[in-house]
């Protein structure tokens, strides 16, 4: 792929961030099992928490491409900051960009921006994970707004966050997609969960006693908080591969480095075929991933820009993001296990990177979307066109 020269410098500035203030403090973020609070102030003052918003309400408005680009070099520094930001700059301000009123944008999207309000999303629930269509959570029409009741499971960004996008089943009107401040009565946090990789993002549950949501509270039309999920998730989707990217990329690398220190039979292990073939085969599955994870934003930017780009058909919008993330993510969990092989027995201790990696990596076949659910996602894509062909 060719980038301009403003996306090289974007870029360039990306990963100086992550050299310099994520890739160090990673390791002791993983093991706090918290990130440093003052690294949401940073990334505001770069603008990476309003690289979708529109420079009108504090933005940068970048193009997906300088997004992923982006998104791919935090992620490089650390997972968990790459996913905090990718659900605050993607599902939640990409939906509220796309569907909010001009008064839900004025009030939210310059808060997003700034960093003065961190953004989630909330789908998933106890019982409801894959087959997101089968919500318990209810929004009741009250008054001139509505009522929410339910428990909302797994929500990234979840006790740091001043707005979140909460899904509920309206009664007989399909779903509808609320702009939440979470401190109004009836909304509680819960405790954080303890997480296998990803440590030091926030993930908790939220309950929902009877939250008022007033008239301006509801996202778009009366009844379109499905679609409006979906289409967060293909945009989500694009995002976590370019987050995979570099969470492989970084295993990749370390890998290397640590293949031409490490001698064994009087000379560097890297000289060895067996570690050389991992290598490749990490650069060739990284490269393809972020090759798709870029297509899948262009079709998205067509998509949305009106330019006819279909949703539906394996090459259409919701393919595209599925096949970029299931690829990207299985990328990323092969890098890092292979990496810690070459690292050998220091691989496997905590001290050294890669196994952090291994846990990071396994989160982006889960979320958004487990790794089943894209191949049935593709599946369906491609039996979609052959029937109608
Ligand atoms: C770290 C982390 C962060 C998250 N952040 C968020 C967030 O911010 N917001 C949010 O809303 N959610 C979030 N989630 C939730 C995540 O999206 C769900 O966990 C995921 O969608 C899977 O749902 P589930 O866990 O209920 O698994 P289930 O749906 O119960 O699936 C269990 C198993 O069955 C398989 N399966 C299910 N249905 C099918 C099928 N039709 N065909 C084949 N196999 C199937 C699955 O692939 C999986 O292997 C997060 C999860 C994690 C781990």
């Amino acid at each position: 792929m060719k980038w301009s020269q403003d996306q090289l410098e974007i870029r360039a500035l990306a990963r100086d961030f992550a050299q310099g203030e994520l890739r160090s403090a990673s390791a002791g973020w993983d093991a706090a099992k918290d990130l440093d609070a003052g690294i949401f102030r940073k990334l505001a003052d770069l603008g990476f928490l309003g690289m979708l918003i529109p420079e009108q309400y504090g933005g940068l408005d970048f193009d997906l491409s300088t997004y992923l680009l982006v998104l791919e070099e935090l992620s490089w520094g650390d997972a968990s900051v790459g996913l905090s930001v990718a659900i605050h700059n993607g599902p939640v301000a990409g939906l509220i960009t796309k569907h909010g009123s001009d008064g839900q944008k004025e009030r939210w999207l310059p808060l997003l921006a700034s960093g003065e309000v961190l953004g989630a999303f909330a789908l998933s629930e106890p019982g409801a994970g894959s087959d997101a269509g089968s919500l318990t959570t209810v929004a009741e029409a009250s008054g001139t707004g509505w009522k929410l009741t339910g428990t909302k499971r797994w929500v990234t960004n979840g006790g740091r966050a001043g707005l979140v996008i909460v899904f509920a089943q309206l009664d007989g009107e399909g779903m509808g997609a609320f702009l939440v401040d979470p401190t109004v009565d009836g909304y509680g946090v819960g405790a954080r969960e303890a997480t296998m990789g990803l440590r030091a993002s926030e993930t908790v549950s939220i309950t929902l006693d009877g939250v008022e949501v007033g008239e301006g509270g509801l996202l778009g039309v009366v009844g379109r908080g499905f679609p409006y999920a979906l289409e967060a998730l293909d945009l989500g989707r694009a995002g976590i591969a370019a987050q995979a990217v570099g969470i492989g990329r970084s295993a990749m690398e370390h890998a290397a480095r640590y293949a031409l220190e490490r001698e064994q039979f009087g000379r560097p292990i890297a000289n060895f075929g067996a570690i050389q073939v991992k290598l490749a085969e990490m650069a060739r599955r990284i490269a393809g991933s972020r090759l798709l994870a870029h297509d899948a934003g262009a079709a998205i930017m067509a998509a949305s820009n009106d330019e006819g780009h279909p949703r539906t058909g394996v090459d259409g919008v919701t393919a595209r993001a599925a096949i970029a993330k299931l690829s990207a993510s299985e990328a990323a969990s092969w890098s890092a296990d292979e990496a810690i092989q070459i690292f050998g027995g220091y691989g496997y201790m905590r001290h050294y990177p890669v196994e952090q990696l291994l846990r990071d990596a396994k989160g982006t076949e889960i979320y958004e979307g487990t790794n089943e659910i894209m191949r049935h996602v593709i599946a369906r894509e491609v039996l979609r066109d052959a029937a109608s062909s």
